[in-house]
């Protein structure tokens, strides 16, 4: 045993040794060439390479879930969820993707635990990142602003008070299922929560439930992104997705 450990002691010395020796060469990657990508003004602004889902001006990237024109209400160059109106989601489907989506909860606090400002952000129209006030604010902790409705808790509660401006910035990993609609590998996701990191690349179950636990169900490999109309006014602005 002694022996063995000796002989595999001097061969790790004999390989570092020889790597100092050797040609530092033979490890430097020169292609591919990384892809310039002019960055925004400041990290809320969406970079060279983004897809602009919302700025300000237009609801044309939107749509109701019957397929009809958005019908949330445009102004000062923000959209607000119409309560019954129904959720809205874009024309176009997205798997993979870097999100960046601000949002407000209304100043005049109305309610409380999850009737208290709600949204969500459904990716592929079926996993909710929560939107919620959850600034002084109890509900279960599985529910509140961040979490990963009724899945994983948001590691911090980052929130600021009801209305003002906060800013999700969403990684995603679409999962990727068998075409009969098995999980060949699940969805991951991290949310980073006005600059705080909340979920760290954590593993979804499934789509979002309100009641029950979530499962996977077979979709498409791009799907639109949802936003909730959970009857509350909540506003979007400057939302644009990376697709990776
Ligand atoms: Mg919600």
């Amino acid at each position: 045993m002694k022996y063995r450990l000796l002989s595999l002691a001097v061969l790790i010395f004999t390989i570092e040794a020889s790597a100092q020796q050797g040609d530092p060469k033979l490890t430097e990657v020169w292609q591919p060439k990384v892809p310039v990508v002019a960055p925004g003004k400041t990290n809320a602004d969406p970079p060279a390479d983004a897809k602009v889902l919302f700025d300000g001006r237009s609801l044309a990237m939107w749509q109701s879930g019957d397929g009809r024109d958005a019908l949330w209400t445009l102004a000062d160059g923000v959209m607000t969820v119409k309560p019954g109106s129904g959720n809205i989601r874009t024309r176009e489907g997205f798997g993979d993707c870097q999100l960046h989506i601000e949002w407000r909860t209304p100043a005049v606090v109305k309610g409380e635990g999850q009737g208290r400002g709600n949204s969500g952000i459904f990716l592929m129209g079926r996993y909710e990142v929560q939107v919620l006030d959850s600034y002084n604010n109890t509900t279960y902790s599985n529910g509140q602003a961040a979490s990963i409705y009724k899945q994983h808790v948001p590691l911090a509660n980052a929130s600021r008070p009801p209305g003002e401006w906060q800013a999700y910035d969403i990684l995603f990993t679409a999962p990727r299922l068998y075409p009969d609609g098995r999980v060949k590998t699940p969805a991951r996701i991290t949310v980073i929560h006005n600059g705080v990191l909340v979920q760290n690349n954590v593993e979804l179950w499934g789509s979002s439930q309100y009641i029950g636990i979530a499962s996977y169900e077979k979709h498409g490999d791009l799907e639109p992104i949802v936003l909730q109309d959970h009857g509350d006014l909540v506003s979007f602005r400057n939302i644009w997705i990376r697709p990776l």
